[in-house]
């Protein structure tokens, strides 16, 4: 068998939107994710559902893999054929042991590539409002470890050559060690006057920067609590930070907001909140599993070519759909003489990604849209049509079709399954006052909210309650919850707008 290529994927430093184009090409092609801690669990969702996902991070105190059997790891699932991206925060070659990965991979014969990565020490540094270099301040910068710091006589680092450099200083894995930093530093000749910064979990909701001197700095971090991860960042173009932090500014930046669903729907919620700076939670999490029983979906694959259309209302249908085909030994190829219809952008989208075009996408993304304009097309009846939809997708689409005429095949093809760990740990950020709002845009995400956390978890809170509109305010009061805001207009925006004002007054004690 041909070995399987492996992807070496450069993560980016936290903020999800950081990964490359190539990257998350990669990702799409990916039968095997390995990947560690610091990485947002958004990226894995770049990744079909039914890749294999590996965790090989540090938790707590023990290391799940060696790094020798992490690069087992990589060479075996290649060998079996598979496309493996190994998925490594910021660059894969700054500090990430990627040199390492990518030299076993060459010694075992496996094809690989190397998707550079957007690497933390120049990405946590500009989200703090400081530029590595400028033209008069700094005319280099030079990325070193912290780690190897600490045992002063066999350091690995040239403290006179550091001393000197021209530039700016960042340092990767020195919180600990920085005491010793700023003393070797100043003891080689750089004035303890240099100012110098600390960026914690930089690009991320939970940034926090503490901004001194060599002098001041390590005294600064202790008081500050201020942990690993960090980038200590040393250099005259630190002082720029006071006019250009512009990250730090958003409104509701390291605030924890509940985004509750009452279904697998894309959140444009999530988008808005995460775009002012916001931690958001979504609870419970949905999780996308092949259904119970394959066997009707597999049969709508074999059977491809026998219908008139197929109408997708989803991605996640798109995926399940095109994977039943590859199980069956197809291709797009199956869907020659077939019409397909979509329900929206996305869809048609990832419709695209394998080669079809869609024939038909309503002007309002709705079922009965899509069933409108598929009548006024074409005669349906006696016509075959396929649905390949979600097991909890409502039932007007199969109906309206049925109104006009057509035989529909309406098959489960994927299930969302609610994740009850993630209700558990909303529960238990609840307790630790770690949640800031808990948002509702409709009833029934009350309902689903409640459902699994309970209002009792609620109201012993300090978390606040934005509610959409007066529909959504009555079923909570009616559960003994009081909002806090409410939504006017009652939309999305809105709702973003009435949390943002509220910040603005004194939180509830
Ligand atoms: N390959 C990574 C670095 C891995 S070493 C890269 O290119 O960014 C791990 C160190 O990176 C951490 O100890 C910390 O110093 C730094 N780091 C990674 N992500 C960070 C973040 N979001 N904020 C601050 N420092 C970060």
């Amino acid at each position: 068998m041909n070995p399987g290529r492996v992807y070496l994927v450069g993560a980016g430093p936290g903020d999800p939107g950081l990964l490359t184009l190539r990257g998350r090409e990669a990702l799409a092609l990916a039968d095997v994710v390995v990947y560690d801690a610091l990485l947002s669990p958004r990226l894995l969702d770049h990744a079909p559902p039914a890749a294999e996902r590996v965790y090989v991070g540090k938790r707590a105190a023990q290391h799940t893999l060696s790094q020798d059997d992490i690069n087992a790891l990589l060479v075996e699932r290649a060998r079996a054929g598979r496309t493996v991206v190994r998925l490594k925060g910021g660059d894969p070659y700054v500090f990430g042991r990627g040199g390492e990965e990518a030299l076993a991979l060459a010694e075992a014969g496996i094809p690989f590539e190397v998707v550079p990565g957007v690497t933390a020490g120049v990405a946590a540094a500009a989200y703090a409002g400081i530029p590595v270099t400028h033209r008069d301040l700094a005319s280099g910068v030079a990325l070193v470890t912290g780690h190897e710091a600490g045992d002063k006589p066999d350091s690995a680092l040239d403290w006179q050559a550091l001393a000197r450099w021209p530039g700016t200083l960042v340092f990767y894995m020195g919180v600990r060690n920085l005491p010793t930093i700023a003393e070797n530093l100043v003891a080689h000749g750089r004035s303890p006057d240099t100012p110098a910064a600390a960026i914690h979990w930089g690009t991320t909701p939970r940034q926090r920067t503490v901004t001194g001197s060599l002098a001041t700095l390590p005294g600064l971090v202790l008081r500050a609590e201020l942990k690993a991860p960090a980038i200590i960042v040393v250099g005259a173009v630190v002082a720029l930070r006071d006019r250009l932090a512009w990250f730090e500014q958003r409104p509701l930046l390291g605030r924890r907001i509940v985004v509750t669903r009452a279904r697998a729907q894309a959140s444009d919620l999530v988008a808005q909140l995460d775009a002012l700076g916001a931690e958001t939670i979504e609870a419970p999490a949905i999780h996308i599993e092949p259904p119970e029983d394959p066997a009707d979906i597999e049969r709508a694959a074999r059977e491809a070519a026998s219908f008139d259309w197929i109408v997708f209302t989803s991605v996640n249908g798109v995926d399940a759909y095109f994977a039943a085909l590859a199980g069956a030994g197809l291709d797009a190829r199956a869907l020659a003489g077939v019409g397909v219809a979509t329900i929206g952008p996305a869809t048609t989208e990832r419709l695209g990604r394998f080669g079809i075009r869609s024939d038909l996408q309503p002007e309002t993304y709705t079922g009965a849209a899509v069933a409108e304009a598929l009548a006024a097309g074409a005669d349906l009846r006696g016509r075959r049509v396929l649905l390949p939809r979600a097991d909890i997708a409502p039932k007007e689409l199969a109906d309206a079709l049925r109104s006009h005429g057509a035989v529909v095949s309406d098959i489960v093809a994927y299930r969302t399954v609610l994740d009850t760990a993630s209700a558990d740990a909303v529960t238990d950020a609840l307790g630790a006052g770690q949640v800031d709002w808990l948002t509702f845009t409709s009833s029934s995400t009350v309902r689903n909210f409640l459902g699994v956390v309970g209002a009792e978890a609620v109201r012993a809170s300090r978390a606040r309650i934005a509610s959409i509109g007066p529909t959504t305010s009555a079923t909570l009061r009616e559960a003994g919850l009081e909002p806090d805001v409410e939504a006017d207009p009652h939309t999305m925006p809105a709702l973003v707008d009435a949390i943002v004002a509220a910040e603005a007054r004194p939180a509830k004690t």
